[in-house]
């Protein structure tokens, strides 16, 4: 039995969830821990509010009427939901719980509401990071450059701001995005850390288990 043999199969998966009030470079973070890490799926969430150009249906949400998001939250088809900016969000269940049982990471693009629902039912899974802009005028333009809300949009998503971030002490790691590339290494190095600990290594305990029988012989 080798260790390299084992980590790979049974390894618990974590929840990696990513918070930040919108214009932080969240999305961009998102897509970039996707492209590099291997192990990791996107949970996909449900939400009543309208399609943006250039989102696509199935990648960055799905698009659903409230109806229909009523009807999967009293079957309990959503692992947490919440209201944001007058719209409904939610995480569909079962894909994170397939992701998780194969050994997959799933990350989480979610709001400090949703955060505290996934810690209150899955604590030991939960790995959670609040990504912070480096400034209010940085928040700013980054709302105005993503030029896909109206003016009346962005005064509001401006203002939660504040409110959002007051709950940063909430999370596990708090990470600064000044710079992407640096912001990016610390993200990664978070998530390769918690992949260390010991209770997500779940072959570790046959592995020593093996060992002190040979040490035994
Ligand atoms: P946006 O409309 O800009 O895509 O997202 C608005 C906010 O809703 C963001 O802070 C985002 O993280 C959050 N959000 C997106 N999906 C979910 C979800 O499934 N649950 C919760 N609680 N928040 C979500």
């Amino acid at each position: 039995m080798t260790a390299g043999g084992h980590d790979k199969v049974e390894r618990r998966g974590l929840m990696f969830v990513l918070s930040s009030p919108s214009g932080a470079g969240k999305t961009t973070m998102s897509r970039l821990l996707m492209k590099r890490m291997p192990d990791m799926q996107m949970s996909v969430s449900v939400t009543t509010r309208p399609k943006r150009p250039g989102e696509v249906e199935g990648r960055d949400y799905r698009f659903i009427d409230k109806a229909r998001f009523k009807a999967m939250a009293d079957n309990e088809e959503l692992l947490e939901w919440a209201t944001v900016f007058d719209n409904l969000y939610g995480t569909p269940r079962k894909p994170v719980e397939d992701a998780l049982a194969a050994g997959h990471d799933v990350l989480f693009d979610i709001d400090w509401q949703g955060t505290q629902q996934l810690r209150e039912r899955a604590r030991a899974d939960v790995v959670s990071v609040f990504l912070l802009p480096p400034s209010a005028d940085a928040l700013e333009t980054r709302l105005h450059s993503r030029a896909q809300d109206s003016d009346e949009v962005i005064r509001g998503r401006m203002s939660r701001a504040g409110h959002e971030m007051s709950h940063w002490p909430e999370y596990d790691y708090v990470v600064i995005n000044s710079d992407l590339d640096e912001a990016y290494e610390k993200i990664e190095l978070i998530l390769k850390v918690e992949r260390l600990r010991r209770e997500r290594q779940m072959w570790l305990s046959d592995y020593v288990r093996e060992l002190q029988r040979q040490l035994e012989r």
